[in-house]
């Protein structure tokens, strides 16, 4: 941690805490923000004026180029609490190193460390009773940059504004889940924006999204631009298959998001002994295998529901129902992963990152 940057954070304390009007029992995902947020801003070539204020709104010209060319992009992270009171941060690093590596391919110019990690740091130390004790419970924590340079000129904004929000979560059961494997539209071409937090790339989603959605399916599994051939992500989150024992998922690269939960999994395997494959999947292989009945599973995986089961999937109008698991490795691995995360189990691979108390 950096001390002198953390004098250099302005933080103004709200008044009085909103944190009693909150029902945590009953939190839709993402309604509901903490006491405070960071701002940085970007001018003249350098971040200036870090600091943490009370939650609230924003004022931008309505010619701000984010609201006209998408120059935006975001992080998810989370928080959570030990049974000790303590708050840990899952491998922060990742999204620091993620969020910078979006910005670069948006024109963005990177955050510095010290006002992502330090400024975040104060931040989750300042609303830490916002991140609830308990399994499942966690504080979900968004970064994000946006353009706010006035003017509707087609060039990179030369002002920019640097925020983190945090909203309260619980557990995330999102019912069952089927997917349709994706036959026209695409999320990612070669040479694009696949592999960066894009805010557009969500946007981008919602239409054929909701074409499934009406057809009945949660999700589109998102399949090459170019063949169609080859599966890529589920949605928003990383996808994995297991055929037999062995555990498959696609490689990341221009199209596919290097996501933190999606390595997790991957060094967990590793750690496990479950064989593993990483490479391109194929539609085909993936419809045998349900057809000779060895697909025994298909997961997501991602910040906000951690692994995320898949019941079923269609694929050129035939439907396919995956078996119910007694020795899931969906299960396996989100019961794995929560154990570091709520500091249960050992961290052998350095994980967490404690939020020192009172920072300030
Ligand atoms: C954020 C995201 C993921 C998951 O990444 P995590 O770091 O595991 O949260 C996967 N795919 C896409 C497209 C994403 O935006």
């Amino acid at each position: 941690m950096n001390n002198s940057l953390f004098q250099k954070v302005k933080v103004t304390k709200a008044t009085k805490s909103r944190i009693d009007t909150v029902d945590f029992e009953n939190l839709a995902f993402g309604n509901v923000f903490t006491d405070h947020m960071l701002e940085c801003d970007y001018e003249n070539g350098e971040w200036i004026n870090p600091q943490v204020r009370p939650y609230g709104n924003i004022e931008l010209s309505p010619s701000a180029r984010v609201f006209h060319y998408g120059q935006a992009v975001f992080e998810g992270m989370k928080a959570f609490k030990d049974e000790q009171d303590q708050v840990w941060l899952f491998r922060p690093e990742e999204n620091y190193r993620r969020f910078n590596k979006s910005s670069t391919r948006l024109a963005i110019p990177e955050v510095p460390k010290e006002v992502f990690m330090d400024g975040l740091e104060v931040l989750v130390d300042l609303d830490r009773n916002w991140v609830q004790k308990g399994r499942g419970n966690s504080l979900y924590l968004r970064p994000f940059v946006i353009a706010t340079e006035a003017g509707v000129s087609a060039s990179p904004s030369t002002k920019y504004k640097f925020m983190i929000i945090c909203s309260p979560a619980k557990a995330y059961y999102s019912g069952e889940v089927r997917v349709v494997f994706a036959e026209k539209f695409s999320r990612a071409a070669d040479g694009g924006v696949g592999f960066a937090k894009a805010a557009g790339n969500y946007a981008a989603q919602f239409y054929p999204t909701n074409l499934a959605k009406e057809e009945g399916y949660q999700q589109v599994v998102w399949t090459d631009a170019s063949t169609h051939e080859y599966l890529e992500e589920a949605g928003t989150m990383n996808v994995f298959f297991r055929i037999g024992d062995t555990l498959l998922t696609a490689p990341t690269g221009d199209r596919i998001l290097d996501g933190v939960t999606r390595k997790s999994v991957l060094t967990l395997a590793e750690h496990l002994n479950i064989p593993t494959e990483v490479r391109r999947v194929s539609v085909q292989e993936i419809v045998e295998a349900a057809r000779a009945g060895t697909l025994k599973e298909m997961f997501g995986s991602g910040t906000a529901a951690t692994i995320n089961p898949i019941k079923g999937f269609a694929c050129k109008n035939e439907k396919f129902e995956l078996p119910q698991q007694k020795d899931s490795y969906a299960n396996l691995f989100k019961e794995k992963l929560m154990d570091i995360q709520y500091n249960i189990s050992e961290d052998l691979f350095g994980w967490r990152h404690l939020v020192q108390p009172k920072a300030l």
